[in-house]
């Protein structure tokens, strides 16, 4: 197979983000396919024994096996690097096997993680559960006030770990200050940017260096996939993460790698046109509900510096109606939005955390990050605005708002 046909770093590299979105990474097989090819393949054959020894000792480019390399997961990872702005990346089955891959491969007993109180409640899981049985202590903090995370820092503080925006409260990180007092110390920051994808925000732009991904939401955008995505130094992702990766074996499928090519083709047309469909329902729900929470709006309190850093401010956003009653009222009035946990979907989605996503968090948890019993989230869809606003208009009037 003739590899990376038409492709030099140095070149794509300076792409402009939608065609590196659209062509970024293509390796074109002998048969010059204008589509990339889809490799389901476990293994690769040899010429001959010698090949085989060459390439496992390293010394022969080449494939080895499917945990390890396959032609159409590196196309994807070469596509997602590149609209990073990131030397490498390397993809994962889910977006919590990349955010558990990140910390597991570079933390050990002992060490110590800062990471943001408003996290996905997974990655809650990750930093409240599984890093203190394996003698790594995290403490979390309020991730919108830079000094909070100076206070924490201890002596063996290793990583600090956050989501801006973050999942559900839209809380927004200074990710240049946050991430200046990790380099200052040594500490590795770890950003996870699934709300915002590289087309909205790039924290290594802003010093962030490693950034981590659940590429089932925004990047695939059509709910069909789940797949992960770390991104860093060359340094990092060959010398830290790929030694745990490689032998753990969360690697993504070639059918998955494959949809998400497609999916990046068009991120920066659906996201933006789905910021704009958020900021046209935020903005008639504003003057209905008591409160709401998206950094795109001149209400939020963060307005300013969510500006400062995106370039749009994505699809999701939060607001709050009256208790668990009204908003299980108004999800079971809504017509045309579907009642779905899932985010960044071109499907406009309605949850309600504090009974799905952040259940298993534990209450007193819950409301110090802000997820009270009336907050419901909104991944605003690709539908007309008019249509989602009409729905919502109804079932609104149906639970008295
Ligand atoms: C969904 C999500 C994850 C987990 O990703 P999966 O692909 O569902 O495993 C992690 N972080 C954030 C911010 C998310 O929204």
């Amino acid at each position: 197979m003739k590899r990376n046909t038409g492709q030099d770093r140095s070149i794509t590299q300076h792409w402009r983000p939608a065609t590196q979105a659209v062509r970024g990474g293509t390796a074109r097989s002998e048969w010059g396919e204008t589509s990339e090819a889809m490799f389901l393949t476990s293994g690769y054959a040899y010429d001959c024994a010698g090949d085989a020894a060459a390439r496992f000792a390293g010394d022969q480019q080449g494939m080895t096996y499917s945990r390890l390399q396959n032609p159409t997961v590196e196309m994807l990872e070469e596509r997602i690097a590149l609209m990073e702005g990131a030397e490498a990346c390397r993809t994962m089955a889910s977006g919590m096997a990349a955010m558990t891959a990140v910390l597991l491969c570079q933390l050990e007993q002992g060490d110590h993680v800062v990471a943001g109180r408003a996290l996905f409640g997974s990655c809650r899981w990750l930093t409240d559960t599984l890093l203190p049985k394996f003698g790594i202590e995290t403490t979390t903090v309020d991730a919108r006030d830079p000094q909070a995370f100076t206070d924490a820092v201890r002596p063996n503080t290793k990583v600090f770990f956050f989501e801006t925006p973050a999942n559900p409260t839209m809380d927004v990180v200074d990710l240049e200050a946050v991430c200046a007092i990790a380099r200052e110390r040594g500490i590795t920051s770890v950003v996870d940017n699934a709300f915002a994808t590289p087309v909205l925000q790039k924290p290594m732009a802003f010093g962030a260096d490693v950034v981590a991904y659940s590429a089932t939401k925004m990047m695939d955008g059509q709910g069909r996939v789940l797949a992960g995505a770390v991104c860093g130094t060359q340094a990092f992702i060959n010398d830290i993460l790929l030694p745990f990766t490689r032998n753990t074996g969360p690697t993504l499928s070639a059918f998955n790698a494959w949809v998400l090519l497609k999916s990046l083709e068009t991120l920066d047309l659906r996201i933006r046109r789905q910021s704009e469909n958020a900021v046209a329902v935020g903005t008639f729900l504003e003057g209905r509900v008591p409160r709401i929470l998206h950094p795109g709006l001149e209400s939020h309190p963060q307005h300013e510096l969510a500006r400062k850093q995106m370039t749009a401010c994505g699809s999701v956003f939060s607001f709050e109606v009256e208790g668990r009653g009204q908003a299980h009222g108004l999800l079971d009035a809504l017509k045309l939005i579907d009642i779905s946990n899932n985010i960044g979907d071109s499907r406009s989605l309605m949850t309600h955390p504090a009974s799905t996503t952040h259940s298993g968090v534990a209450e007193e948890k819950r409301l110090e990050m802000g997820i009270g019993e009336g907050l419901l989230r909104f991944n605003v869809g690709l539908e007309d605005p008019r249509d989602l606003i009409d729905d919502l208009d109804a079932a609104l009037r149906k639970v008295g708002l």
